[in-house]
């Protein structure tokens, strides 16, 4: 089972009083949510915190925000919970816990965007029961919509999530048009992601509120635990709670972040350290390897994985994501070609940027952060010297996955909104 435990030398901002329990309105408005602030006062606030998207790309959300204001028309804003990555449980709890949070952001962005219409987009059941009570808690004075979503790994990408909220399937569109410029019914759209939205009604609450990061740590082995850290937190400092400090290697931001080498330990999880360290935050998920297991395999896995996951609209993505998975099952089962490590180095380039969304990108880049971090053990593989982790275990996509945090459902009554 998910274990919730915090890093924060004080209190959890993001985690609260009692992350077990589904906080309720009342709670959450006498614990200071919900009040008035001047929409130019908080963009202020969040740039000077510098405060960055949490879905994954990372990019500062008072730019995002005022980019949106300033498209032209009138705007749409999606607090998105679509959360595909497999080894991220945080905006699922987030939205299931805390769903007041997830609102009083949303709102305050629809304030700074200057938006006409909102919605949240989640294929969680119960983050979207949780979300559907919060909304009949404080009814918003935005109009607010539910939509719903199954849950795969392309459904949260932004062009995704305006294609399924116009009546399409949750995969994405080629860009240009990005949301800001065109999304929701054409008009500029803040896709934003639900942790980062949280932290923007933390900010209106309390300007001196501490950065934190909500990440998913887990591995073979390990109970999977959401931790709440102080931005900066050494990957080691994560290594040694999970009793990680001998892992061969961690996969990094879900599948965006590539594998690192235990050298990476030292890496802190702050955005300047880790783009050094060619790796990024992503989701905020941290995969630590076991002892002796192979990060070859490992990278096979994410392939098969990916390739597995692809929406099959780009036939770049399609034979890229294939022929990349096929190769390292190859270089793991004892069965690669000796061209296979130079395909393998020039696929990790030439693929970037090639696809419709980030997944061709993940892909890519989990191959070169394998070659640059274990490149004399992929080649050993590839040439047949390394027999240690012939395996059939490949497509064993569950090693990802983790189940949120049991939340208990709110005990109280629905009462009259403030
Ligand atoms: S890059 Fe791959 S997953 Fe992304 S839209 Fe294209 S085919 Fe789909």
């Amino acid at each position: 089972m998910t274990q919730i435990h915090s890093l924060m030398p004080g209190s959890a901002p993001l985690l609260g009083e009692r992350p077990d329990r589904r906080e309720a309105r009342d709670a959450y408005w006498h614990a200071g949510g919900y009040r008035d602030l001047s929409p130019d006062l908080l963009v202020n606030r969040i740039k000077a915190a510098g405060l960055r998207g949490r879905g994954g790309a990372g990019f500062p959300a008072a730019a995002k925000l005022l980019a949106v204001r300033a498209a032209g028309s009138v705007p749409v804003v999606v607090a998105n919970g679509g959360e595909g990555e497999p080894g991220s449980v945080k905006d699922r709890w987030l939205m299931r816990a805390r769903p007041h949070l997830v609102l009083d952001g949303m709102l305050r962005a629809a304030d700074i965007t200057r938006a006409a219409r909102c919605y949240v987009y989640v294929a969680d059941d119960e983050a979207a029961e949780s979300m559907r009570r919060a909304l009949a808690e404080r009814e918003p004075y935005v109009p607010t919509q539910i939509v719903r979503v199954a849950h795969t790994y392309v459904a949260g990408e932004e062009t995704a999530v305006v294609r399924r909220i116009n009546g399409g399937p949750a995969l994405p569109t080629a860009k240009p048009p990005r949301p800001f410029e065109s999304g929701v019914d054409g008009v500029p759209t803040l896709v934003a992601n639900v942790e980062t939205l949280a932290r923007i009604a933390l900010l209106a609450a309390r300007p001196q509120t501490p950065d934190s990061l909500l990440l998913t740590v887990s591995g073979p082995g390990l109970e999977p635990e959401l931790v709440e850290a102080p931005v900066g937190t050494s990957l080691q400092a994560l290594a040694y709670r999970a009793d990680r400090l001998g892992t061969p290697g961690v996969l990094m931001g879900g599948m965006f972040g590539g594998i690192l080498d235990p050298r990476g330990l030292r890496t802190e999880l702050e955005a300047a350290a880790l783009t050094a360290a060619g790796s990024a935050l992503g989701c905020g998920a941290v995969h630590f390897l076991a002892p002796g297991e192979c990060p070859v395999a490992l990278a096979a896995e994410g392939l098969a994985f990916l390739a597995d996951e692809s929406s099959r609209q780009c036939g770049v993505c399609v034979t890229g994501t294939a022929a990349l998975a096929r190769t390292m099952a190859s270089a793991v089962h004892g069965t690669a070609e000796p061209d296979d490590l130079a395909r393998l180095s020039k696929w990790s380039q030439s693929l970037r940027r090639r696809g419709a969304c980030g997944l061709l990108d993940a892909a890519a880049n989990l191959a070169a952060s394998l070659l640059r971090s274990f490149g004399p053990l992929t080649e050993a593989h590839i040439e047949g010297r390394s027999p240690c982790c012939l395996s059939d275990r490949l497509l064993e996509a569950d090693r990802f996955r983790v189940a949120p945090p049991t939340v208990f459902a709110i005990s109280q009554p629905i009462s009259a909104p403030r």
